[in-house]
Parts: C-alpha cells; sequence; structure tokens
C-alpha cells in the first residue's frame, strides 16, 4: 500500500534572521521571518508526511499561537512528525523537494540539504531529490521578499497496517 502527501510553505526573507533551509544554515544577509526557525523547506516536507499519513498538518501540531513552540528548530519538528507517521505504520518511499528562492544561489546548497533530509527520512540518498528555481524576478519570490518549498512524499506501508 503506498501514499502520497504534498506540502508547501513560505516564508519571508528579512534582515537580522538567518536563513536556514533543509536544516542547512547558509551565509546571507538575509533570512526567514517565523514563529519557528522559519525553514519553509523542511516544513513543507513535514506536512507532505503529514498529508500522506492522513495526519493533518503542522499549523495543528505545532501551532504558532503555542508560545511553547517559539523558535522550534525544523529538525525537531521534523523528527516529531517522522515518529507520528511510522508510529502510524509507515516508512518514506521517496521524497522530491522544490525550492523557490531568486537569492541566495542554491546551487552549493543542495547536496547538504539532501544529505540532511535522508538521514531524518531514514531513506538513502537516491530517494531523495532537491531541486531549486528563481522566480525569474517578477512575483513575491523573484523580488526576493520571499522564499517556498513545495514537497511531495510518498509513504509505503511499513508491514500490515
Ligand atoms: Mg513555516
Amino acid at each position: 500500500m503506498i501514499r502520497v502527501g504534498i506540502g508547501h510553505d513560505t516564508h519571508r526573507l528579512v534582515e537580522g534572521r538567518p536563513l536556514i533551509l533543509g536544516g542547512v544554515r547558509i551565509d546571507h544577509p538575509r533570512g526567514l521571518m517565523g514563529h519557528s526557525d522559519a525553514d519553509v523547506v523542511l516544513h513543507a516536507v513535514a506536512d507532505a508526511l503529514l498529508g500522506a499519513a492522513a495526519l493533518g498538518d503542522i499549523g495543528e501540531l505545532f501551532p504558532d499561537t503555542d508560545p511553547q513552540w517559539r523558535g522550534l528548530d525544523g529538525g525537531v519538528l521534523l523528527t516529531e512528525v517522522m515518529a507520528r507517521v511510522t508510529q502510524a505504520g509507515w516508512k518514506v518511499g521517496n521524497c522530491d523537494v522544490v525550492i523557490h528562492a531568486q537569492e541566495p544561489k542554491l546551487t552549493p546548497h543542495k547536496p547538504a540539504i539532501r544529505a540532511g533530509l535522508a538521514q531524518w527520512l531514514g531513506v538513502p540518498l537516491t530517494s531523495v531529490n532537491v531541486k531549486a528555481k528563481t522566480g525569474e524576478h517578477v512575483g513575491p519570490i523573484g523580488r526576493g521578499e520571499a522564499i517556498s518549498a513545495e514537497v511531495i512524499v510518498l509513504l509505503q506501508a511499513a508491514g500490515d497496517l
């Protein structure tokens, strides 16, 4: 038995914040604003997992109105989501990620993001793909006002569900 899930996230790019994408801290003058660490990649991966397992979304599990989640590390969030997905009887088949960012250039960072995701998801490197797109200088992404991520995940039943 297999299931697919989709995840999306967008955060505003602002001065005075670190830029963390897929758990990788990227040297850049601006970073993503949010109640948590605003890691759009890990947030979108977590939502794709929850979607495939029909377990809701990260807004329900980690409400941004709750002070205990202030500054929440995307890796901690994804680890918690993976625990729930595993508990529900699923393992990850593969994961495909698109990051939309006009800046910075993400090509040098894609291998580290991919390796981290493979580890979090408990799959080989060959089951994770990371793509980066610019916004072609149009829209909020293209003007460098935001970065977003889209993710599709395939889950497979780990045994009898
Ligand atoms: Mg988010």
